[in-house]
């Protein structure tokens, strides 16, 4: 008896502690992973997202990339980390969708080992080329990458990220074919696409969207259903003449599973102000993002999404047929 309630009291002194300890939170930096590299889509979301995210919880944003194997390293890095609130995760349907398909030894479970703190914004993918590329629309850059087999090359985030997941959706849709060249995050490819290192990138619009205002890129699609009212002159890549190249890269939060719930509801709580924030809305928005709703963004209703999208992408990678070398 006397044992089972000490046992009782050490349960609850820890229960205590934890609570205390959720309460406390944060008392120091949050660091946010990031799995590509800086001046990317990626980036910027965690760093237009992490900026309001830091005022909402009175504690600093650190952004930390780690880069290389799309994104595999960072994800591994925050599965493992302390379940303690201070270090997360950003990324997107690549990430932490399509990596899960594709790689076979991860050494971590996205759906188990990871808790969803929040949904972020969606991003409808650009067809964007250089400027030397000499095509007026979809249908004429069809045409020269199918009589320029061996010339052109497109830049990706690596096997399995969105800018790979968009050049699978292009090939399938127009048929037509590319060298794929990896990057560290397609901020670098971006730069490369603008020199003409790298001829074509299907990406984020919040990309090269900036780069095709600044008349540095060519759009010729936006992946999406509609058009977005950030780009109304970029038709759909259907009214462009290739239905089916609709992909939306939506991004999200997580924490390291174990988490306590309490600090995993103040960090959502925390993303959600920082949606329905006028400003930060607004520059997304400009990005050509769609915003999710504060239901969307609830962690019950983002881990049931994420679920769900594993299941509709699974007979997509499979098709695609995509091997790691
Ligand atoms: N947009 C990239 C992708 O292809 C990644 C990045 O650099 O943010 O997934």
């Amino acid at each position: 008896m006397q044992r089972r309630l000490i046992l009782l009291a050490t349960t609850a002194t820890v229960a205590f502690a934890g609570s205390a300890f959720a309460q406390a939170y944060p008392n120091k930096a949050i660091t946010i992973v990031v799995p590509f590299a800086a001046g990317g889509p990626t980036d910027l979301m965690a760093r237009i997202v992490g900026e309001h995210m830091g005022k909402e919880l009175g504690q600093q944003i650190i952004i930390d990339n780690t880069t290389g194997a799309a994104g595999t390293i960072a994800v591994g890095k925050v599965a493992r980390a302390a379940p303690d609130g201070y270090t997360i995760s950003i990324g997107h349907i690549g990430t932490h969708v399509a990596n899960g398909l594709i790689y076979k030894n991860l050494n971590y479970d996205l759906l188990t080992d990871l808790a969803p703190i929040a949904r972020l914004p969606s991003n409808p993918m650009l067809v964007a080329t250089s400027n030397q590329v000499p095509a007026k629309d979809l249908k004429e850059l069809v045409a020269y990458l199918n009589h320029n087999p061996d010339k052109v090359s497109g830049g990706t985030a690596g096997m399995g990220s969105g800018s790979h997941l968009g050049a699978l959706a292009f090939f399938t849709a127009t048929k037509a074919k590319y060298q794929l060249v990896p990057y560290r995050g397609t901020g670098p490819a971006v730069q490369d696409l603008i020199a003409n290192q790298i001829q074509i990138m299907v990406d984020q619009s919040s990309n090269s969207l900036p780069h095709v205002r600044a008349g540095k890129i060519k759009a010729y699609a936006v992946t999406a259903v509609a058009r977005s009212p950030a780009m109304p002159d970029i038709p759909t890549a259907a009214e462009a003449g290739y239905p089916g190249m609709e992909v939306a890269i939506w991004h999200g939060l997580w924490a390291p599973k174990g988490t306590p719930p309490e600090i995993v509801a103040r960090l959502n709580a925390a993303a959600i102000a920082t949606l329905t924030n006028a400003e930060v809305r607004r520059r997304l928005e400009d990005l050509g993002q769609d915003l999710p709703t504060p239901e969307q963004m609830a962690p019950a209703a983002f881990a049931a999404f994420h679920r769900a999208e594993f299941v509709k992408w699974k007979p997509i990678i499979e098709a695609a047929n995509v091997k790691i070398e």
